[in-house]
């Protein structure tokens, strides 16, 4: 049986506040007094998952939700290796929040229909013509600002957080490269 504390030394980890993996500098940060629950445990091997699946790069949000499905689908395969048992309910929730927070920047300020992503952060409504940009701090509440026009953003790295009021509910905050800028 793999013991958790022998990634932190075969693996980029770096302890910190949070449960995240970064693309472009491979590293996973991870939060050392959650190891000694199994939640955080697993929330350590999703971002391994993260990083064995080579995620690097996504276009649009939705894609984003496929790399959190395959990166479970890897922690449970590693959970085994460890020892671990999955909460299915656990992974559920993740999965929830991940697709509400999708939902809630793709939906139109102005009559709320489920709209198409036109950049990384910018939407457009086919219903209402409305067009609207979505904040970078993508670790934090949604908020919609409404534009008049498509503009070009400099926000090269996304950061996706799964969080809930002060608690981080999903265990992985994210950091990829937007295709639109990755060539
Ligand atoms: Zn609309
Ligand atoms: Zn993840």
């Amino acid at each position: 049986m793999k013991k958790i504390q022998e990634i932190l030394g075969n693996y980029n980890c770096q302890a910190g506040g949070v449960f995240s993996f970064n693309a472009r500098t491979q590293t996973i940060t991870y939060i050392p007094e959650e190891l000694s629950r199994e939640e955080g445990k697993l929330a350590l091997l999703h971002e391994i998952a993260h990083m064995k699946l080579g995620h690097f790069t996504y276009k649009y949000d939705i894609e984003l939700l496929d790399l959190e499905h395959e990166a479970w689908e890897e922690t449970r395969r590693l959970a085994k290796d460890y020892g671990l048992n999955i909460d299915e309910d656990h992974i559920e929730e993740c999965l929830k929040s991940y697709d509400q927070w999708l939902s809630k920047r793709a939906s139109c300020p102005r009559c709320g229909t489920y709209s198409l992503q036109r950049s990384d952060n910018t939407f457009g409504c086919f219903v209402c013509d409305c067009y609207w940009e979505v904040n970078e701090r993508k670790d934090r509440r949604v908020r919609k600002k409404i534009i008049s026009k498509l503009q070009d953003t400099s926000d090269k790295t996304q950061a996706i957080i799964k969080s809930q009021k002060h608690r981080q509910l999903v265990p992985c905050l994210l950091f990829l490269v937007s295709c639109f800028f990755y060539k």
